[in-house]
């Protein structure tokens, strides 16, 4: 069988981590404000319609050919598998020692049997955590009271169906382009994934990545940069939080 395959976490989320990908849009069927496809055979981006800020897994996506590569690889294997066979090729492919596991750097629940398929993972290793953003919200509230205890969901606004998470009072991550408007709302930056997996509370995002030039996004990241702010892939916390 070919399996899956996953990856350790980068700089921010530590090596405890282990993530899951597949590609950045192409897998995102909800996703409006973050939309932008890296080309499958290197043709470079191309941001949505309505895209304000851009999805930093599709500019690496678009840079690197070998993480292009595994993430269509994963797609594929599971694309048009039914629950259960999406189920078993998920569980065969966990790395036995992962204890904490983020469904999806880059890439979203693409079909309601998918998201029910990581339902079923999930319910098999209690010990275990497993976390994801996403945008397909809609699936997410169709099974709400059925989400298990270790499936930790964090609904990421900017997509098309946000409206559904103020109206089921989900947990919701944003992405800010200041301190000042993570302030406002009343929300913590999140650094290191800790609010994701490990809190309850709703949290804020810095604008990372790169960002089109000359939009609102890159602008806002210039400004960050120019206070310390590194982005999510280095070390270095912001001085500012
Ligand atoms: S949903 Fe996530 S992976 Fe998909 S386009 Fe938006 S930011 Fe990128």
């Amino acid at each position: 069988m070919n399996r899956l395959k996953f990856n350790r976490g980068n700089a921010k989320l530590g090596k405890q981590i282990y993530t899951f990908s597949l590609p950045a849009g192409h897998s995102c069927p909800f996703a409006k404000e973050c939309l932008s496809k890296a080309g499958r055979n290197g043709e470079g981006i191309q941001d949505g319609k309505h895209t304000r800020f851009r999805c930093f897994a599709a500019s690496s996506e678009a840079q690197y050919e070998v993480v292009r590569a595994q993430r269509w690889e994963n797609f594929e294997l599971l694309k048009g598998l039914g629950i259960d066979a999406m189920a078993s090729l998920i569980d065969a492919s966990l790395p036995t020692k992962a204890k904490i596991i983020r469904i999806h750097v880059s890439g979203d629940f693409f079909s309601q049997n998918y998201f029910d398929a990581w339902l079923k993972v999930c319910e098999r290793y209690p010990e275990r955590v497993f976390y994801a953003y996403t945008k397909s919200v809609k699936f997410w509230v169709n099974r709400l009271g059925k989400i298990p205890e270790n499936l930790k969901l964090n609904a990421s606004r900017g997509g098309t169906h946000d409206s559904l998470i103020d109206s089921n009072g989900l947990k919701s991550a944003e992405v800010v382009f200041s301190h000042e408007e993570a302030k406002k709302k009343g929300m913590e930056i999140d650094h290191d994934d800790s609010h994701a997996y490990a809190k309850d509370d709703s949290f804020a995002l810095l604008i990372h990545g790169t960002q089109p030039a000359g939009s609102e996004a890159s602008k806002a990241l210039s400004a960050l940069k120019a206070l310390g702010w590194k982005g999510y892939s280095n070390k270095r916390k912001d001085k500012r939080s």
